[in-house]
């Protein structure tokens, strides 16, 4: 597997500037070179006859302006080659973004959110120091490396040979420091996803620890994942310890040899001691990409490990996609529904949830579906929004197979209003146009009015511009039920699916909701999940689902004189509420 195929496109389409920075680079690698030779030329002036003060200032000057030369070129690569890195990983990370996006929901129960932001923010970021530093410390290596040598050569060729014995070691150390950095540092970020996994995860169920009087434990988790963490910076620390220190120790090997045999040689008159000064500086030129080599190590180690996760998620395939099949003619959908001898697990391990269970809604009718909690009544839904993938051949819609229909035409036909409702921390307005961004004004009051929520709404200082969530006021559930429900009728689809959507508001604006609800649509097709059987009473057809299958069907009024479960439930929730009504006008007394 290639581990650079997500960087290489962002760089080969940044070349230019990355070329730019590497020339610029070059020029600096070698005007520095120049400055030893001034030096040499300058100490073994001094002991020459004719050469003035003067002279003395032509090589300070000289010195000066190179280094000024270096100075602005140096500002410059940085701005082409580290500026560069950012906008590479600005495009990886809109990448990866676009990505997550495409996955099913069903990666989503496999992956934790933390890890996925732990991806986003560590392991990008290692890559983006790879992809800046890796250039510059690669030229350095190239140029640095070669040029200084050819001068120490063309100074003097056996000292230069002596020079680099020690030097070979340098190279088995980052094969084998390598090696172990590569594994500690993945070791690392990994533990700091999970760290950051449980942070997040204490932190968006805060009120569960707090109603159940957690803080300690949960304190206690995220200390212990926090001190693995430091456990696992430490053992990568150790070993990063040891790289520098070891290189300089072998640098000074090297140092000591041309003290002593460059100084040799100087005495006996073979170089002169302007030489023996700049083959010192070249030699310092010489070695310094000789420690960059372990810096470089690290980040390519670094860079390499996390660029490995990052393609672990790129290389997820979303599951729900359109099929080769799709007619990509059908755009509308009427809402005819036909379930023909569907049978579903959501996966092997896991029981059936539905056992050949046949059933269909005209278009334009209201289809009720009751069942005991867990017997599958979002599942039925998940199934024809394509959350998750039916049996071939066993959901019909409009009668064509719903893998003929693409997933765009689906999605905007049938909205579903689910059971756990999720607002943006955004204003209300947003999250009510979230579906149709075009909406006017009075359209959006007209459909918080049909949702009963008007009056809740203006009642904020702020009105519909009250931010709702983290940052803003934080709604009762029938609240944001209600206004999950006037998103879904702003976009007033051709199939409307309402998931348990009114469990938390009151029976009377539950009433008055469903009124609204049989007025708006009476010409589409309506799914209403609902407990309360009150609710359901003037839908066309009422399915009961029972041990994955469909026990009884009908209308309320069939359903209740064929004496099953329906029925049952039905007078049991009539007594209740019957209890109910008493104990009030008892309080009332
Ligand atoms: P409720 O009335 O409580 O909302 P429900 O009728 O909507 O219940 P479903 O959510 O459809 O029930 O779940 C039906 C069964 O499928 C349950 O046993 C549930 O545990 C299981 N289930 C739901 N989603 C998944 C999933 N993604 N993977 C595996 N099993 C699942
Ligand atoms: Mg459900």
């Amino acid at each position: 597997m290639n581990t650079f195929k997500k960087i290489t496109p962002y760089i080969k389409q940044n070349l230019h500037k990355i070329s730019f920075g590497i020339l610029l680079l070059i020029i600096i690698d070698i005007v520095s070179l120049i400055i030893p030779k001034i030096m040499q030329y300058a100490i073994d002036g001094l002991e020459t006859e004719g050469f003035t003060k003067l002279n003395l200032f032509y090589a300070g000057g000289a010195i000066f302006l190179i280094a000024a030369l270096m100075a602005i070129m140096r500002y410059f690569w940085r701005f082409f080659i580290l500026g560069t890195a950012w906008f590479v990983d600005r495009s990886v990370r809109q990448e990866y973004f676009e990505h997550l996006m495409s996955l099913s929901a069903n990666f989503y129960n496999k992956i934790k959110t933390g890890d996925l932001m732990a991806y986003a923010i560590n392991d990008l970021n290692a890559v983006r120091m790879l992809v800046g530093f890796g250039f510059v410390i690669g030229v350095d290596i190239f140029v640095l490396t070669a040029a200084s040598l050819f001068f120490m050569v063309s100074i003097d060729l056996k000292l230069t040979l002596m020079a680099i014995i020690p030097l070979p070691l340098l190279s088995i150390m980052i094969v084998v420091l390598g090696k172990k950095i590569h594994h500690r540092f993945g070791k690392v970020q990994e533990t700091f996803a999970v760290m950051s996994g449980k942070v997040q995860e204490s932190i968006s169920g805060i009120r569960v620890v707090k109603a159940f009087v957690q803080e300690e434990s949960e304190l206690e988790k995220i200390s212990d994942s926090a001190y693995d963490y430091v456990k696992q910076n430490l053992s990568l620390v150790r070993i990063q310890g040891m790289f520098h220190p070891s290189f300089m120790l072998i640098i000074g090997l090297s140092m000591m040899i041309v003290m002593v045999f460059g100084g040799i040689a100087t005495m006996t008159g073979e170089i002169t001691i302007g030489q023996f000064i700049a083959f010192f500086q070249y030699l310092g030129m010489f070695v310094w990409p000789m420690i960059a080599i372990g810096w470089v190590v690290n980040l390519y180690q670094r860079g390499t490990a996390s660029l490995k996760r990052l393609n672990k998620i790129f290389d997820e395939q979303p599951e729900i996609i359109d099929e080769e099949s799709v007619e990509h003619s059908i755009l509308k959908l009427k809402g005819k529904i036909n379930f023909k001898q569907l049978t579903f697990r959501y996966n092997e391990e896991t029981q059936l949830i539905f056992d050949n269970v046949s059933f269909s809604i005209d278009a334009g009718k209201t289809l009720a579906i009751v069942g005991r909690t867990g017997c599958g009544k979002s599942t039925i839904i998940d199934l024809i929004t394509r959350i998750y993938n039916p049996p071939k051949e066993s959901i019909f819609i409009d009668n064509k197979e719903i893998y003929k229909i693409s997933l765009q035409t689906l999605r905007e036909n049938i909205i579903m209003i689910p059971q756990d409702i999720f607002l943006f921390s955004d204003t209300i307005k947003e999250n009510i146009i979230l579906g149709k961004q075009d909406s006017s004004f009075e359209e959006i009051v007209q459909a918080t009015k049909n949702a009963q929520v008007y009056n809740d709404i203006i009642d904020f200082p702020k009105g519909f511009e009250t931010i709702v969530g983290e940052r803003g006021v934080t709604l009762s559930g029938g609240q944001k039920q209600r206004i999950a429900i006037a998103r879904a009728l702003l976009t007033d689809p051709n199939v409307l699916i309402l998931d348990d959507a009114l469990s938390a508001v009151d029976t009377k604006t539950e009433q008055r909701i469903l009124e609204q609800l049989i007025r708006l649509r009476a010409q589409k097709t309506t799914i209403i999940i609902a407990h309360r059987i009150s609710s359901l009473q003037h839908a066309d057809k009422i399915i009961v689902i029972d041990a994955a299958k469909i026990v009884e069907e009908g209308t309320h009024k069939e359903l209740l004189e064929y004496n099953g479960i329906y029925k049952d439930l039905f007078e049991k929730q009539q007594l209740e509420e019957k209890i109910s009504s008493t104990e009030h006008s008892d309080k009332r007394k």
